[in-house]
C-alpha cells in the first residue's frame, strides 16, 4: 500500500479542515495555560499552506512538504510553527524525489520529524507539549508494524497512543513553551499542542483507511 504526491495534498487539505474544526477548541485549550491562540495560528498556518500548494502537481512528495514546512514556519507567529514547519521540512528531506510513500517512508518521516521538533525546541517526553503525541504514536507505530500488523491498524493503534499522550498531559506540569510560566498550575489541563498534533495523526489514519 503507497499513497502518491496528488493524495498528500488531499490528505494535507483534510488536515486543514479538521483544524478549521478545532479552531475553537485549539485556542480554548491554550487560553486555560497559554495566550489562547493555538487554534488561531494552526487555522492561519494551515491556509497559508493551502494557498502555497495550489499550483503543486504533486510530482515530488518532498518538496510538497518542504512547501508545507515553509508556510508554517513563515505564517505562524507562535511557538507551534517554527516547530510544525520543521517537521514538515525534516519529513520531506527523507522523501525528496519520490511521487509514491508507504508506510516504512512515513515511519522515517514521522522519526524525522520528532527529531527536528526536539532539535528545534528543546523538550522531551513529559514535558508537556506536542512530543507526548507524537512520541508514543511513533514508539506504537514501529511495535505494531514489527508485530506484522497491517499498515491501517497499525496507524490506528499509534493514533489511540496519540490520544493517551494527550490525556497524559493533563497530570504533567508544563516544562516549556508558554505554560511553563504556570508551573504547578499548569496541571489538569491538557496541552493544546499535544492536541492539535493528535488531531493531525488521527486525520492521517482516517485518510489512509479510505484508500483500502
Ligand atoms: P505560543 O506558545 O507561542 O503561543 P502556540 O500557542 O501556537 O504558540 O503553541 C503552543 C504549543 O506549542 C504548546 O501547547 C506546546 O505543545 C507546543 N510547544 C511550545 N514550546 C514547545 C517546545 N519547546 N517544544 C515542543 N513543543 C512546544
Ligand atoms: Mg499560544
Amino acid at each position: 500500500m503507497s499513497i502518491n504526491g496528488l493524495q498528500v495534498i488531499e490528505l494535507i487539505k483534510e488536515i486543514n479542515k479538521v483544524i478549521d474544526e478545532n479552531k475553537s477548541f485549539l485556542t480554548e485549550l491554550d487560553a486555560a495555560i497559554g495566550d489562547g491562540d493555538h487554534g488561531l495560528n494552526m487555522s492561519k498556518g494551515f491556509s497559508a499552506v493551502i494557498e502555497k500548494l495550489k499550483d503543486d502537481p504533486g510530482h515530488n512528495i518532498g518538496d510538497t512538504l518542504k512547501k508545507v514546512g515553509m508556510a508554517l514556519v513563515s505564517n505562524v507567529g507562535g511557538a507551534s510553527g517554527p516547530l510544525y514547519g520543521t517537521a514538515f521540512m525534516k519529513a520531506a528531506g527523507e522523501v525528496n524525489g519520490k511521487s509514491e510513500i508507504d508506510i516504512n517512508d512515513y515511519v522515517k518521516m514521522l522519526n524525522a520529524a520528532l527529531a527536528g521538533i526536539k532539535m528545534r525546541g528543546k523538550a522531551e517526553l513529559e514535558d508537556k507539549t506536542m512530543i507526548d503525541a507524537i512520541e508514543p504514536a511513533l514508539s506504537e507505530l514501529k511495535k505494531a508494524l514489527g508485530e506484522g500488523l497491517n499498515p491501517v491498524s497499525a496507524l490506528e493503534e499509534s493514533r489511540n497512543k496519540a490520544y493517551k499522550g494527550v490525556e497524559h498531559t493533563k497530570d504533567i506540569i508544563a516544562r516549556k513553551g508558554r505554560a511553563s510560566y504556570l508551573g504547578e498550575r499548569s496541571i489538569g489541563h491538557q496541552d493544546a499542542g499535544a492536541t492539535s498534533s493528535a488531531l493531525i495523526l488521527e486525520t492521517i489514519y482516517e485518510y489512509v483507511k479510505t484508500l483500502k
